[in-house]
């Protein structure tokens, strides 16, 4: 009876978190920025993770976070670093996702190194939160949360959660992640980076319930940036050669994001800002002439020299448009133009911003008195 007790109370923590945040996401208005990152180090002090002959994971990812740390710094002076942990101190799980929702991070890593009772298996994997597929992606997730034992208070600060529990295991990473895309995109990044590096092999992108990643209200991550276990990875993940690599790719790979993520910001506020000066107001007649999923600039030389060109986004697609005005006369004259340049072009309209039938469309300019 407890038991169940204890599993709808993360049920409903889960949900309340996931709303809360799900609507709290980025501000349509303000241009998002990705200014603040936290690094998370995993472990350290009392709890020295993973322990091969090679060296000890408490160790190895403070190296690599802090090479990070100073990558990220020297390069985009712009960006806000923030450590969980600077030197070899412990820090519970609970408290590394609340300094990151404290700064109001932007993104949050937490790096690790893998072990396996094999000395075989090697190569590095990124997770992001969510429902593991394999049973060998449970067991990571598993093996990271184990270190809440050695917290003091961890029954109330996870809410009940057993990291022995299968069950517990599972019911708690089907927590929804508002912020899955991003993570995923940054996640894919890093591989793309560490697949770069000859000395890793890239064991892919993949999900599982880590205890680090349930609360943090931004896109989040951890890394498991090699095998500690395994001879190759052993030596080049406590070699600094290897951790300077380590760092350097995952920097990339925020770089990278950054850029792609603030640039995705401008143009969709742009496009925002065109659409709303054009199409959001009252009556307006225009022709649609391509839809795509291509993002084209809305420049005259990418359309037949037209310059009143606009575009509108749905979902993925984009749909470009030419002219904007009232009068459906001046639409029809405007579309014998351009209907010699895009034969597939035709005539549309919207109503305050929402689009309507011709017919309609004629009905509200008829019924404004203009006709
Ligand atoms: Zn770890």
């Amino acid at each position: 009876m407890l038991k169940i007790q204890v599993n709808i109370n993360i049920i409903l923590f889960t949900l309340i978190f996931y709303f809360l945040y799900a609507f709290n996401g980025f501000s349509q208005d303000e241009l998002y920025r990705v200014n603040t990152i936290v690094i998370d180090p995993g472990h350290g002090g009392k709890d020295p993770g993973a322990l091969s002959q090679y060296g000890k994971e408490k160790d190895v990812v403070l190296a690599i976070g802090l090479k990070l740390r100073k990558y990220i710094e020297d390069s985009l002076p712009d960006v806000n670093v923030i450590m969980t942990r600077n030197k070899d101190v412990f820090v519970e799980l609970y408290r590394r996702a609340k300094i990151a929702n404290e700064n109001k991070a932007d993104l949050f890593i937490s790096i690790h190194a893998n072990s396996n009772k094999s000395s075989s298996p090697r190569g590095s994997e990124t997770y992001v939160m969510g429902l593991h597929k394999t049973e060998a992606n449970l067991a990571v997730a598993k093996k990271e949360n184990q270190v809440i034992l050695q917290e003091s208070n961890y029954q109330q600060e996870y809410d009940g959660f057993d990291p022995n529990s299968p069950e517990g295991n599972i019911i708690f990473s089907l927590y929804q992640n508002a912020y899955l895309t991003q993570s995923l995109q940054m996640a894919d990044l890093i591989q793309k980076h560490f697949r770069r590096n000859r000395m890793l092999i890239d064991r892919g992108v993949k999900q599982a319930g880590f205890l680090v990643l349930w609360k943090t209200a931004m896109p989040s991550l951890l890394v498991e940036a090699g095998f500690i276990s395994n001879k190759i990875d052993g030596k080049y993940l406590t070699s600094s050669q290897g951790q300077d690599s380590i760092a350097l790719a995952i920097f990339q790979a925020f770089r990278e994001y950054k850029n792609t993520i603030e640039s995705q910001a401008i143009e969709d506020n742009k496009q925002q800002k065109e659409t709303k000066v054009n199409f959001n107001k009252g009556l307006i007649f225009s022709i649609q002439i391509l839809t795509t999923k291509k993002n084209i600039p809305l420049q005259p030389e990418n359309f037949h020299k037209f310059t009143d060109i606009y575009k509108k986004k749905y979902n993925d697609w984009i749909k470009y448009y030419i002219g904007a005005v009232s009068d459906f006369d001046a639409i029809t004259d405007k579309y014998k133009i351009v209907k010699k340049y895009y034969k597939d072009a035709f005539v549309v309209a919207f109503n305050n911003g929402e689009k309507i039938s011709i017919r309609e469309a004629k009905k509200i300019e008829k019924k404004s008195g203009k006709k």
